[in-house]
């Protein structure tokens, strides 16, 4: 695959300083696609001090023109889509019709949204006597993992030039040829040198490089609870502002009142999709006692469907931890009623899609993410139970709840610990505040809350 030989500095690709590379491997295969730089902290200091010269110009231009070149960037991304989807289906082996469907559409829509956004946007309202002021919070260090990446680039970079910051990106290493293609678009969008730049690196080097550098003030992180952690230390004890959007282990309630076979239908493609590889993933299932038994038959049935048209996991790192999540679940005494351990082909990250009945609560596989395509169904004695186990762990990103009245769906929803819930299978909107309740982050992404996280307030008073 074609790849850039050099981090995006200043408005040009130039030669890291650090004269290492990382090797983009091909997760169906595991050939070598294609190398990348592997910045270090040199070449991340570089990136930083030139988003900083480059910031005092973009946050001075009006928001129409930001609009403009969001509007543009949304535009070349789009004229590439075809590009996009094959290139995220070479790094990160997703099947090629989910990747035009999911990888390329859904961070077109949302630069698109940004546009619009940066063009209606009150930059400035009036307050009693005051004026207050909406302003750049500054340099941006955007660091993000492979499992969806571009939208998570795009989640971030879109925002962050909407509010009029400037931006170092350091791209997931197992996914560095997207974020090459997403800065060639901002190259030709015609934002100005300095204002977006791109460090391809490995994460304790090049991203701990960026987060803790001086010269950035809001970290803006995606991936596990771990890095999370760290990051966010790091940030508190430098007065840095941050943002996290990290795991989850989110629930998918089906009330007795509903139409069992869609809940269950739905929720087993829900886990599936990329391989599992999702935060928001609807993992567990949970199903009243009375109807446990035809869910768990349905839903391995639908499990049964997918066999070999789910894609690999992104690496043999990843394909390792989940089939020893599996070997826990059977260890723990949940009962395997589709898919193992045992990987479905002798070359590739596969692992084959896996439905797990018979967990309770406090099992590992109930309460830690996997993070790939693993169904755990656990069984409730009435709504008041169905709560306290959807509550129950670290996590509250996501979740569903199904019911033969939305009334009542929603009544449930209200009480759940988690920042989105999707009522009868609604569906994805890009506009809508995506984060998380307890560990699984600070922040919002997307749509206007996303917008704000790049904005800090400056009031005047008359
Ligand atoms: P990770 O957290 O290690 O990687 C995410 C990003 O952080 C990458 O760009 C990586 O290079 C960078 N990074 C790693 N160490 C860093 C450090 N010390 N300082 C700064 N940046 C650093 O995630 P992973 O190892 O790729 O995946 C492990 C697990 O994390 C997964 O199994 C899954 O449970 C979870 N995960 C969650 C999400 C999500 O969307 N919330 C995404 C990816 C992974």
């Amino acid at each position: 695959m074609k790849a850039h030989d050099g981090i995006y500095l200043d408005g040009a690709w130039r030669p890291a300083l650090s004269g290492e590379v990382i090797d983009v491997v091909d997760p169906v295969d595991e050939q070598v696609i294609a190398r990348v730089p592997a910045a270090g902290a040199e070449d991340v200091d570089a990136a930083v001090r030139a988003a900083r010269a480059a910031l005092p110009g973009w946050a001075a231009t009006a928001p129409a023109e930001r609009a403009a070149r969001l509007s543009a960037l949304r535009d070349a991304l789009a004229a590439r889509k075809d590009e996009i989807a094959e290139t995220v289906t070479a790094e990160l082996g997703a099947p090629l019709a989910f990747s035009q469907a999911v990888h390329a559409a859904v961070p077109i829509a949302v630069a698109g949204s940004y546009a619009d956004l940066a063009a209606r946007h009150a930059f400035e309202e009036k307050v009693g006597n005051s004026t207050v002021f909406h302003e750049p919070v500054g340099v941006v260090a955007a660091i993000t993992p492979w499992n969806y990446p571009l939208h998570q680039v795009v989640a971030k970079v879109a925002p962050a030039l909407a509010a009029g910051c400037t931006v170092v990106l350091k791209p997931a290493e197992d996914t560095p040829l997207v974020a090459q293609l997403f800065t060639e678009a901002v190259h030709d969008a015609g934002v100005p040198a300095g204002v977006f730049n791109l460090v391809t690196g490995l994460g304790p080097v090049a991203g701990q490089a960026l987060a803790e550098h001086p010269g950035v003030d809001l970290v803006s992180f995606t991936g596990s609870t771990a890095v999370g952690r760290t990051i966010a230390a790091t940030a508190g004890a430098a007065v840095k502002k941050v943002a996290l959007e990290l795991g989850g282990k989110s629930a998918n309630v089906i009330l007795p009142s509903a139409d069992l076979a869609k809940a269950v239908n739905v929720g087993v493609a829900n886990v599936m999709s990329n391989s599992g590889q999702t935060c928001s993933a609807w993992t567990r299932m949970l199903v009243h006692r009375d109807q446990y038994d035809e869910a768990v038959e349905l839903a391995r049935t639908a499990a049964a469907k997918y066999g070999d048209r789910i894609g690999p996991l992104v690496n043999a790192k990843q394909q390792a931890r989940v089939r020893g999540y599996i070997e826990k679940g059977v260890a723990e005494g949940a009962r395997l009623v589709a898919g193992g351990a045992e990987p479905p082909r002798e070359r590739g990250y596969f692992v084959s899609p896996t439905v797990f009945a018979d967990v309770t609560p406090e099992m590992t596989i109930a309460q830690e993410e996997i993070f790939g395509p693993v169904l755990s169904v656990l069984r409730y004695e009435d709504e008041e139970d169905a709560l306290r186990i959807a509550n129950g762990t670290v996590y509250g990103l996501a979740g569903a709840v199904w019911a033969g009245d939305e009334a009542e769906a929603v009544a449930f929803a209200r009480r759940m610990d988690t920042g989105q819930v999707d009522i009868n299978g609604g569906r994805f909107n890009p506009l809508a505040p995506f984060g998380g309740y307890k560990q699984s982050g600070v922040g919002r992404e997307l749509g206007a809350h996303g917008l704000a996280e790049y904005l800090q307030t400056k009031s005047l008073q008359f």
